[in-house]
């Protein structure tokens, strides 16, 4: 594969021929290799249109480069830290074995298409039990109660609806606690304040005085797609 130097750093990229007559697109895939897409029907090279948007290009690079994945098909994040994925191939029990202190998480099932549904179910188990305890020791401090609270598939980390409904991402056991905790803080804040208003934020800032921060290091975290897997 072409590489290009861009401020020191090297970047993969492949050239495509889009469907645009006109324009020339350029996008990362995950794997963090630039995609350059050229106009339908138009000969030459990619050179010219990498060296015009270089200044993006290599921003963006650094971004994902900063990214984090919970899960690919090496290793999982797991309350902050990454764990290697071992497969064990069985027609027997389908397990998921975390070793924490060896950093490594056997997996044993018929095919390696089901790490994900395991790692889905014991992220699942891990994050219901995180998000209960937390939430029944913070019941009592709460001024105003929620009604209900799940952990489930959702779009985002954390939800809550008027009627005061909770619900929390099943990934949320991938970040690190201090994470974890703030998505909790930020819902647990909307059942005062249904907005993100200068008054929800100082709602915010009082139990979690560092929020901007880790709403910084949140971005950087990009969850597992349950479609894609
Ligand atoms: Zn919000």
């Amino acid at each position: 594969m072409p590489a290009l130097e861009i401020g020191g750093k090297r970047i993969e990229y492949l050239v495509l021929r889009g469907t645009s007559r006109r324009y020339t697109y350029f996008r990362f895939r995950s794997d963090v290799t630039l995609e350059v897409v050229l106009p339908r029907g138009r000969l030459g090279d990619a050179s010219r249109a990498i060296s015009q948007r270089s200044e993006w290009i290599l921003q963006k690079y650094e971004e994902m480069q900063k990214t984090k994945r919970i899960l690919d098909d090496q290793r999982v994040m797991f309350d902050g830290r990454f764990l290697e994925i071992s497969f064990e191939q069985t027609l027997e029990k389908e397990e998921i074995l975390p070793d924490l202190e060896r950093g490594v998480v056997v997996v044993r099932a018929s095919d390696r298409s089901r790490v994900k549904e395991l790692v889905r179910r014991w992220f699942l188990r891990e994050t219901s039990r995180y998000v209960m305890k937390k939430l029944a020791d913070l019941a009592p401090t709460l001024p105003v109660p929620y009604k209900v609270a799940d952990v489930r598939e959702i779009k985002n980390w954390g939800y809550c609806t008027r009627s005061g409904r909770l619900s929390f991402s099943w990934q949320l056991i991938a970040l690190p606690e201090r994470l974890r905790d703030y998505v909790i803080f930020h819902e647990l804040t909307h059942l005062e304040e249904f907005n993100h208003s200068p008054a929800f934020k100082r709602k915010l800032a009082k139990v979690c005085p560092d929020f901007r921060q880790r709403e910084k290091e949140l971005d950087y975290v990009s969850p597992a797609e349950l479609a894609r897997i």
